[in-house]
């Protein structure tokens, strides 16, 4: 019977194997056997440990930052060494502690795989952690033979629908109102250098959804050793992702490596015969007696190729994001419930990168070596809580500021998809090496906010938002200029000399004192954020959705409307790219389940 059992190794810097971790080296076995005492580190057999996890610890409750491993040791392989290590073995269990462990993330392989495994056959329950895929309806969808699905938006929550579904064999379409990686780069391209905006391929819409210029980090709050987040993570590794995605303990890709993803990931998904439709927006539902049969599209790649068309489906899957407010206008129209719900707002702080690197490593600052170090570029976590009368403006109740989307080594930019509202994000490449830090400070609203300043109605989140938007475009004086204001003279309620911007006047006075003074907190925390090296850029209105689309817990489909599946973020479940490929991923095999493709849980 195998044992494995977890210690957590502590290595300094200097001592770090460096970028080779995945295989346990030398290096790395001569640090194992300090921590186990083992008195030869040759001696012990690098098959016996496997690095489950690497995080760079700069906590400043350290002495110094350093790396710590996560090491799964494997007993039986322990074993199978000489008889006199056996008493060594032995002596082990009190120093790292015995858990008897079955590993089951060990098991859980790519979505490919596990689909193969599982197809039409009992299964022993891999996914069903969180009990999505145990449908309990009887009902079954009236189907044709092959059933045909669409899937409406190619983002993470989109594409992770479209591949389950496919793999079971439903005839799926995929419907994305953008354009494809190669053109959509073209069109981002002539957004930043010529301030040109293609209403429908930026940096929301188009292959892969809002994540594709992004960051790419890929944490998740949603539990990141569950098997559906390692199931997505291997896919993503299947379609070209580098492995140490599945160890690194802040993971991140980057535009450049999400690029290629994207490409074998349309390969993939047309080998199994999805349609896939790029330039073609969904304009509306066709329903008929309370279920959706399909859809009608328009071409939106301007090539004017086709008008409109209708198109029939046994099922669709809305996985459109959350800047596609006319699809939400859309819904509304066949009296569909949508609820507003809470999300944030604020403005995204750029500081120099080596400032950042400086606060968070001190003296080993200069080991980040602009992301060819050996230490990683520095990022940063804040947040603070702002209750009662904080700072004298009465707070109805408890407000959270908080770092959001952090993008070490990056930049920001302009995610809007009309010319007249303004909102940024935040993006990166793999090696993080531009000389920038930045990340959004977004403070928790609610429908309350949204009523105090008028706006009522289940899309009240969305015209708050908008507002905001479109008071940044005009202190940007247009063209897409983003406002910005030093942090200091923010502070100060003072104008700054760049981009002569008041942003202390853009948002209701109790949202701007709660970023006051909550900034002036993170300055405690990280001396040198309040600084004149510091821009805040405006406005960050698009953290999470502001409308929840109800739906079944079970099956994933829509409390409103048969037929209609609604994932991802734009539905509000989801805020990232893990969480909307996990939603997308439970969506299509709670669908695929209602189409009877297959039996049990997977
Ligand atoms: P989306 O990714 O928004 O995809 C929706 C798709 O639907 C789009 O491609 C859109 O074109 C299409 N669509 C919309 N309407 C229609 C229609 N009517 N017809 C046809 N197609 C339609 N998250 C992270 O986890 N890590 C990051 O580092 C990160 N960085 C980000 C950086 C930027 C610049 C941005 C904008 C976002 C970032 N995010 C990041 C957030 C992340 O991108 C989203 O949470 C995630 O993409 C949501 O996935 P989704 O599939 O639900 O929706």
């Amino acid at each position: 019977k195998g044992y494995w059992r977890f210690f957590k190794l502590a290595v300094s810097v200097d001592k770090d194997p460096g970028k080779d971790f995945l295989d346990v080296s030398l290096a790395l076995l001569e640090q194992v056997a300090k921590v186990l005492e083992f008195p030869v580190a040759s001696m012990l057999p690098p098959e016996a440990f496997t690095v489950l996890r690497k995080s760079f610890d700069a906590r400043k409750s350290q002495k110094e930052p350093k790396f710590v491993y996560t090491v799964e040791l494997d007993v039986d392989k322990l074993l199978n060494m000489e008889p006199r290590t056996w008493d060594f073995i032995s002596r082990l269990e009190p120093k790292i502690g015995l858990i008897e462990h079955t590993p089951h993330e060990r098991v859980v392989g790519d979505l490919v795989n596990i689909i193969h495994d599982n197809k039409k056959s009992n299964s022993d329950g891999l996914l069903g952690e969180n009990g999505h895929c145990s449908s309990s309806s009887s009902y079954k969808l009236p189907v044709t033979k092959t059933p045909k699905v669409a899937v409406v938006g190619s983002g993470p929550a989109g594409l992770f629908a479209a591949l389950v579904l496919a793999e079971f064999g439903v005839d799926v379409t995929l419907i994305e109102r953008g354009q494809p990686v190669e053109k959509r780069g073209r069109d981002i391209g002539a957004l930043v250098v010529r301030k040109i905006l293609q209403a429908e391929s930026n940096f929301c819409f188009g292959e892969g959804g809002a994540g594709t210029w992004s960051d790419g980090k890929l944490v998740t709050r949603i539990g990141r050793n569950s098997g559906s987040v390692l199931s997505v993570m291997k896919t993503l590794v299947r379609f070209g992702a580098p492995e140490s995605i599945l160890i690194d303990g802040k993971p991140h890709l980057g535009t450049d490596r999400l690029i290629p993803l994207l490409r074998n990931f349309r390969q993939h998904l047309q080998d199994l015969g999805v349609n896939i439709r790029f330039g073609t927006r969904v304009d509306d539902l066709i329903v008929e007696n309370g279920h959706v049969v399909g859809v009608n599209v328009s071409d939106s790649s301007g090539s004017s190729q086709f008008n409109s068309e209708k198109l029939g489906f046994d099922a669709v899957v809305l996985a459109v994001g959350h800047s596609a407010r006319d699809v939400y206008q859309m819904l509304l129209s066949h009296n569909m419930e949508l609820i507003p719900k809470d999300f944030a707002v604020g403005l995204r702080v750029e500081h120099p990168q080596e400032l950042i690197n400086t606060i968070q490593y001190s003296k080993l600052a200069n080991e980040v070596r602009n992301g060819r170090g050996k230490v990683p570029v520095a990022d940063y976590k804040v947040v603070e809580y702002v209750q009662g009368d904080g700072n004298n403006v009465p707070f109805t109740s408890q407000r959270s500021c908080y770092s959001f989307c952090m993008c070490p080594g990056g930049q920001v930019v302009v995610t809007s998809i009309n010319p007249s509202e303004l909102c940024i994000n935040g993006m990166s490449f793999s090696r993080r090496a531009s000389k920038w830090a930045n990340a959004a400070l977004a403070v928790t609203v609610s429908p309350k906010d949204f009523s105090a300043l008028n706006f009522h109605g289940p899309l009240a989140g969305v015209e708050f938002q908008r507002e905001f938007e479109q008071r940044a475009a005009t202190m940007g004086g247009g063209n897409f200029v983003v406002p910005v204001q030093t942090v200091q003279d923010f502070m100060n309620n003072k104008l700054s000399g760049v981009k002569a911007a008041n942003l202390h006047e853009l948002f209701p006075v109790h949202i701007t004192q709660a970023l006051q003074h909550s900034i002036s907190t993170f300055d405690q925390e990280l001396p040198g954020f309040i600084s004149n090296n510091a821009l805040l850029h405006g406005v960050e209105t698009r953290t999470s959705s502001p409308v929840q689309i109800p739906r079944n817990p079970d099956t994933f489909e829509s409390t409103s409307l048969g037929g209609l599946y609604p994932v991802g973020e734009g539905a509000g479940y989801a805020g990232g790219i893990v969480s909307a490929a996990v939603d997308g991923m439970y969506a299509g095999f709670a669908l695929a389940k209602r189409l009877d493709l297959y039996e049990d849980d997977i």
